[in-house]
C-alpha cells in the first residue's frame, strides 16, 4: 500500500486519510487527486519563480559593481549597459545554480 496521504506543510506521508500528526489543523492531501497534484506543482513552480526573481533582482544589484569599475576606464556608453546585462545574466545564472532551489512536493 502506497503512502498516499501527504502534509503538504512537513512532507510527512501515510496510508490513512485525515490530519496530519505533526501539525495542528493541517488536513493530510490525497496525492493520487490530479487536482491536488496539480496545486502541488503550482505551488512548486511559484516558489522556484519567486526564488530566481529574487536572485536575478541580487544579481542585477550586484552586477553593477564591475560595471561601475569598468566605467573609470572607459567612460559611458552602450557598452557599460552591455556589460551590465551580461555580468547581470551571468550572476544570475551562478546564483541560481547555486542558491536556487528544486520542487518540495513529490508529485
Ligand atoms: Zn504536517
Amino acid at each position: 500500500m502506497s503512502e498516499r496521504f501527504y502534509c503538504e506543510r512537513c512532507s510527512h506521508r501515510q496510508d490513512l486519510a485525515g490530519d496530519c500528526p505533526h501539525c495542528e489543523d493541517e488536513p493530510l492531501l490525497d496525492i493520487e487527486d490530479p487536482d491536488v497534484r496539480l496545486m502541488l506543482r503550482e505551488m512548486d513552480a511559484a516558489d522556484i519563480r519567486r526564488r530566481n526573481y529574487s536572485i536575478g533582482a541580487v544579481a542585477a544589484v550586484v552586477g553593477i559593481l564591475p560595471v561601475a569599475a569598468l566605467s573609470i576606464v572607459i567612460g559611458e556608453g552602450k557598452t557599460l549597459v552591455l556589460a551590465w546585462a551580461g555580468t547581470s545574466i551571468a550572476l544570475g545564472w551562478a546564483g541560481t545554480r547555486l542558491f536556487g532551489i528544486k520542487a518540495r512536493h513529490p508529485v
